[in-house]
């Protein structure tokens, strides 16, 4: 078999390469000594994301995963309990962090499209009991990735704050794609973040920055944040010029996500009629098409056979696939992998 060149890549919205202007404005940054705080490009980032969110303050950290992990082990004493969707990003993609780095026990809750509702919550929260972990914090994904980039509806969101914070619990918001939900709703990301103690954004997904995410929350969980990253080696040096990436995606890649929506539903609406591939358009609502197949190949093959026609997705499940759009995939771009896939699929 012959390797084809990837000429359009839908495997993940993280596969986004720095665009010219990107780097030349990441080349002229202004930078200093950022775990001394002197990296003015980085503080600049850190104040613009502390108001975006709506919050005291905010941290630049190295990848999403490490907020997720700091936020966790701010709110959380080991042996407490964290609620999450079952899909929840640090269930399966951190490496066992919540175990090995906050000593968190995770009750998963399920829920349709990677979410839950305020009433499973309030089900979840256990009991002051010597016998139960203590519930602590409330997780939710927004939007969710397993979930098919779902967006969690506002009253959702709001109630099961509401609830959680009845029952003395804290909550984060893991925003990796929340930028997508501002655009998605025309709902202001400091909006989605207000019932939330802790929220983040991440830069290298939709956003399409090389390096970076930075988590937001009051100043005192900054302060204890911060401390975190100083001992897991997430302080950084002159990382104003990976800084200055994320601060051009937030003035210039946020409005034109957009275009990766309108690009996902594209791609939706036209595997949606192909044979075998169980999917309803209606349900995409951001960058994120989550298909099953049904016909003789399963998902892992459907993804090889795609792959020899220079498009990559992703096979999540024995019968389940996912494509991701993004600022290096146009429409031209879909309709080729609508192509490829008419003829995989037939
Ligand atoms: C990608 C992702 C993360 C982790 O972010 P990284 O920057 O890749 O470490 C966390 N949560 C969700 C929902 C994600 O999609």
């Amino acid at each position: 078999m012959t390797t084809v060149p990837i000429d359009v890549d839908l495997y993940s919205d993280t596969v986004t390469k720095p665009t010219a202007a990107m780097r030349r404005f990441m080349c002229d940054a202004e930078v200093g000594d950022e775990q001394k705080g002197e990296d003015p490009t980085v503080n600049a980032l850190q104040a613009r994301v502390a108001e975006l969110l709506g919050k005291e303050a905010a941290v630049f950290l190295p990848s999403g995963t490490m907020c997720n992990e700091i936020a966790m082990r701010v709110h959380c004493r080991p042996g407490d309990e964290m609620i999450a969707h079952r899909t929840a990003h640090p269930i399966h993609f951190e490496s066992g962090g919540p175990a090995a780095l906050a000593g968190v026990n995770v009750r998963a809750i399920d829920g349709p499209r990677g979410q839950f509702d305020a009433a499973a919550v309030e089900e979840a929260i256990r009991p002051e009991n010597r016998y139960f972990p203590r519930s602590r914090l409330v997780w939710v994904e927004q939007t969710s990735n397993l979930g098919g980039g779902s967006v969690w509806p506002r009253e959702r969101v709001e109630q099961i704050a509401a609830v959680a914070r009845r029952h003395g619990l804290r909550t984060h918001l893991d925003g990796a794609r929340v930028m997508n939900a501002v655009i998605a709703t025309g709902v202001s990301a400091a909006s989605w973040a207000a019932p939330f103690d802790s929220a983040w954004i991440d830069f290298t997904k939709g956003l399409g920055a090389p390096v970076g995410a930075a988590l937001a929350g009051s100043r005192d969980f900054i302060t204890e944040a911060w401390r975190l990253k100083q001992q897991m080696g997430g302080a950084m040096r002159q990382a104003g010029i990976i800084a200055a990436g994320a601060l051009w995606a937030l003035t210039h890649h946020v409005e034109r996500l957009a275009d990766d929506h309108a690009n996902a539903r594209r791609l939706a609406r036209g595997l949606a009629v192909l044979p075998g591939v169980k999917l309803d358009p209606d349900e995409v609502e951001t960058n994120i098409v989550i298909f099953d197949v049904t016909g003789p190949l399963a998902a892992p093959a459907v993804v090889a056979r795609l792959l020899e026609r220079g498009v990559r997705m992703g096979a999540l499940g024995p019968r389940t696939v996912r494509a991701v759009t993004h600022l290096d995939v146009d429409t031209a771009g879909i309709d080729r992998a609508l192509d490829a896939a008419r003829t995989v699929l037939r």
